[in-house]
């Protein structure tokens, strides 16, 4: 049974931070003792490298190194492990994509994004698009916070390369179609390749990546429970078998005398030099974890805290209260955004703060978003497991002083 008193006592921090209301596990999540231990005995017991020790001891480590890339898979309903390619967060993941299809996109070509992309999923375009001299294109938000698909529909033409839309807004929650938009664009142009950025996802949303049919997913393990400094990129199989490596050096070559060098399978020539084992080792764990809560259980438990916060929010501050994203609290996920009587988001979440209410408050990374909202920053609150009314009710109580005291 979902209790997330029960829950809470997986995350340590809670221990030795009783007071604590975190708000902010868009930024990152907690992280379970579970994730702690796995990193850890990887540290204490194994601590060699992978792929390289022929001894028992790198072999150990080498198999639960791949038994995570196992455990990535099946999470994300990947058809095969060697779709799964380790880097250092989702940024590292979209700008890997960027580099390995840079080669192959043409003059008169146009890359095309979205207006509420992260910069993580905006920037590496643009750069890429303006290194090539080819059109960048953004696809505007509705009136309700959601992606324009009409608008999309029309941006996607056969010259368009890529395609790179989040499956969920870090500012406005909105869950994106994934399928619907996947489908859409393949329809336009069945050569065009799609990425999705999952940051906001993985640990929210059931993802099969086989329905969403995309061709490239970014997404970090820290939002999902586990370590900074890793990330995972899934390419199809059939695409990645195509693209050549850009990272040169260890691990990822067979023949480094050859003429013409010879690298090793996917995924491993794109993971050149030690990766983070450790990090990888307790991603794999993060995941057993969700898996274990219930990806199902977690959507609700979230989904009720949205409603009742939206709500709570909404009766206290009325009109003085901007409360950003989608109407429909079925298309959001544990993320409100707002802006609250003329209020600086820096000074609420300073207030916040020394209340030991972690909130985030500026632009999220997220300048187009903002400038298309006509606003300069907001203040953001996210949802994890371990989130309650209380804490709802604990945030809505300081803002209350905050707004008598700045108002
Ligand atoms: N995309 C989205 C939607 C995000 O929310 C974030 C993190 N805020 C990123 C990309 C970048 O993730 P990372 O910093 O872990 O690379």
């Amino acid at each position: 049974m979902f209790n997330p008193q029960t829950l809470k006592k997986d995350f340590p921090i809670f221990t030795h931070r009783p007071d604590l209301v975190y708000l902010d596990s868009a930024a990152t999540a907690l992280k379970p003792q579970m994730v702690i231990d796995a990193e850890q005995e990887y540290l204490e017991q194994h601590s060699t490298n992978i792929a390289r020790g022929l001894y028992p001891l790198a072999e150990q480590t080498t198999e639960k190194f791949e038994k995570a890339r196992e455990t990535v898979a099946r999470f994300i309903g990947a058809q095969s492990p060697q779709e799964i390619v380790f880097t250092s967060g989702t940024t590292a993941s979209i700008n890997l994509v960027a580099q390995l299809l840079e080669h192959g996109i043409l003059p008169g070509q146009n890359i095309v994004v979205t207006e509420m992309e992260h910069h993580s999923n905006f920037l590496p375009w643009k750069e890429l698009a303006a290194r090539k001299n080819i059109e960048f294109r953004i696809a505007p938000i509705d009136a309700d916070e959601r992606i324009d698909l009409a608008a999309l529909a029309k941006l996607v033409d056969r010259e368009t390369a890529i395609v790179a839309f989040s499956a969920v807004s870090n500012v406005l929650g909105t869950i994106n179609p994934v399928q619907e938009i996947t489908a859409q664009v393949k329809q336009k142009n069945s050569q065009a390749l799609v990425l999705v950025d999952a940051a906001q996802a993985i640990a929210h949303i059931p993802i099969d990546v086989t329905e969403w049919d995309a061709d490239f997913i970014a997404f970090s393990a820290h939002k999902a429970f586990g370590p900074t400094g890793v990330g995972v990129l899934y390419g199809k199989q059939a695409l990645l078998e195509t693209l050549s490596p850009v990272t040169f050096g260890g691990g990822m070559v067979l023949d480094a005398c050859a003429p013409t060098t010879l690298y090793q399978a996917i995924p491993t020539r794109f993971e050149a030099g030690t990766p983070n084992i450790g990090g990888v080792i307790a991603l794999g764990a993060a995941l057993d974890y969700i898996s274990a809560t219930s990806l199902a259980d977690i959507r609700l438990h979230e989904l009720s805290l949205i409603e009742y916060a939206v709500q709570k929010l909404q009766e206290t501050f009325r009109d003085t209260i901007r409360i950003i994203g989608p109407q429909s609290i079925q298309e959001r996920s544990g993320i409100i955004a707002f802006t609250l009587a003329n209020i600086h988001p820096h000074d609420i979440a300073h207030l916040l703060g020394e209340q030991n209410i972690c909130v985030r408050a500026g632009e999220h990374c997220t300048a187009p978003l903002h400038r298309a909202l006509g606003l300069s920053a907001t203040t953001r609150i996210s949802f994890s497991i371990y989130n309650t009314e209380q804490d709802v009710d604990r945030l809505v109580d300081e803002l209350k002083k905050i707004v008598l005291l700045l108002k």
